[in-house]
């Protein structure tokens, strides 16, 4: 039922899975052939017809397959492999449904997988099922299993149960092989859910069998027709819940990317995107707080552009704006990815600085307040000069930031005082 699945996306076989398919192809051939050679012939007493009309059935069953987006692919093969036991015997229903296996991968060609991955899904799917049917029918015909199963009586059902969940172990086994040679998490690998479709299919099957072995032609024709809806209703629901789920799934995915946009808008100044001033204070907190409690040294630095307003006068509010953008950037890459910078206000920039002290902030506010005095603003088409003024403030034991903040801005004033482009503290 869990198929090796090959959509175009899955990648090429890897040699060691490559190698588990061939084997486990060649093992099932090598004991297929043993118990046909010592029984005698392929099909004794049995007609074609039959024999083909169980291949067509099998390969049907597969066909009618949907991924379920838990537990992977899911086709109604078990139904014809169980009828297949119980009217045929677990030798030929072993090679009729593992020869089904072996040609239903193949129409994946027209669907763009490569030759390499359909040939060894083939091989994997054929050996494996060839087995399940061979070893779990051997066990139930071994246990006094009926073959032609026609009634439900005595210990009938029980066996039948014990055929089923065999059948399906069985096929655990192999399937979990393969998914740790792939490497896939194998967590969630169980499920009820499974257990309780297999024995849902089995019971179907049982019918098959039994109205197959006791009821005319035609009551059988009936029951594969009304199996046959119900099957394709079920793929189409499937189909219909996969398609919901995608849905689901993109609109989720949009909405969480569309509130990740408005969180970061959020806390971005518009025109520097630089944090503006809500999130820097929120910010600003929680830094004094992990120094005080950690007893690390911290500073912050407030820093305003000398004489804006002429910039503004001398060429427009859009070159102002224009200056405003590049301060922000240079003040950005030149401080470290620890450090916050802010837009504080129209023109006016808060710098913190985690565990540095006073001289290693001022430090770097020399270095910010060079970079600005270097850069060609001649060339941005910005003839007044345009320089920062600074105020440095060291962390000392407040438990709020207002006082810390106080301090940046008396020393920021008495820079400005002092003739500005330069750093009072
Ligand atoms: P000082 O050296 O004393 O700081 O002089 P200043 O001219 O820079 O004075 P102040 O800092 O008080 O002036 C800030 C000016 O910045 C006032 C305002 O018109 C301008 N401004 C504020 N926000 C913006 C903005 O978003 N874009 C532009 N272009 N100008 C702004
Ligand atoms: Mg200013």
């Amino acid at each position: 039922m869990d198929e090796a699945v090959s959509p175009p996306h899955t990648p090429v076989w890897t040699r060691a899975e490559a190698v588990f398919a061939s084997m486990l192809f060649v093992g099932a051939l090598a004991v297929l052939a043993w118990a046909l050679v010592a029984r005698g012939s392929v099909l004794p007493g049995r007609d074609v017809d039959v024999a083909l009309l169980f291949l067509l059935y099998g390969l049907f069953t597969i066909s009618i397959g949907y991924q379920d987006p838990e537990f992977g692919y899911y086709s109604f093969d078990r139904v014809s492999q169980v009828a297949s036991i119980l009217v045929l015997g677990a030798l030929d229903a072993a090679w009729i449904n593992g020869l089904a296996s072996l040609i239903y991968p193949w129409h994946r060609l027209l669907k763009g997988v490569p030759p390499g991955n359909v040939a060894l899904a083939s091989l994997y799917n054929a050996g494996l099922m060839t087995l399940v049917v061979l070893v779990s029918g051997s066990v139930y015909e071994a246990l006094g299993g009926a073959v032609p199963l026609s009634d439900l009586s005595g210990w009938s059902p029980l066996l039948l149960v014990l055929l089923v969940v065999c059948m399906q172990v069985l096929n655990d086994v192999g399937m979990l092989l393969l998914l740790w040679l792939r490497r896939r998490d194998l967590s969630r690998f169980f499920s009820g859910f499974s257990y309780a479709m297999e024995l849902g299919s089995g019971a179907a099957a049982v019918l098959v069998a039994v109205v197959y072995t006791a009821s005319p032609a035609r009551v059988f024709i009936l029951l594969l027709a009304v199996l046959s809806v119900g099957m394709l209703a079920l793929q189409r629901f499937a189909a219909m819940r996969q398609r919901l789920e995608d849905i689901v799934h993109e609109r989720t995915r949009s909405l969480r990317e569309k509130t990740r946009e408005l969180e970061e808008q959020a806390i971005r100044d518009n025109l520097t995107g630089l944090f503006n001033r809500r999130f820097a204070d929120q910010q600003l907190v929680q830094q004094v707080e992990a120094a005080r409690r950690h007893g690390h040294p911290f500073a912050v630095a407030l820093a305003d552009i000398d004489l804006f307003k002429q910039i503004n006068d001398a060429h427009s509010h859009a070159a102002g704006d224009l200056v405003l953008k590049r301060v922000a950037g240079i003040l950005r890459d030149r401080c470290r990815k620890t450090d916050m910078v802010a837009r504080y206000g129209g023109d006016e920039f808060l710098l913190c600085f985690p565990l540095a002290d006073a001289a290693q902030a001022l430090a770097l506010c020399e270095q910010l307040r060079a970079s600005l005095e270097e850069e060609d603003w001649a060339r941005a088409g910005v003839t007044v000069p345009v320089t920062l003024s600074f105020g440095v403030a060291e962390y000392r034991g407040e438990s709020a930031p207002e006082a810390l903040l106080a301090r940046a801005d008396r020393d920021l004033y008495a820079a400005k005082d002092s003739g500005r482009n330069r750093i009072g503290a």
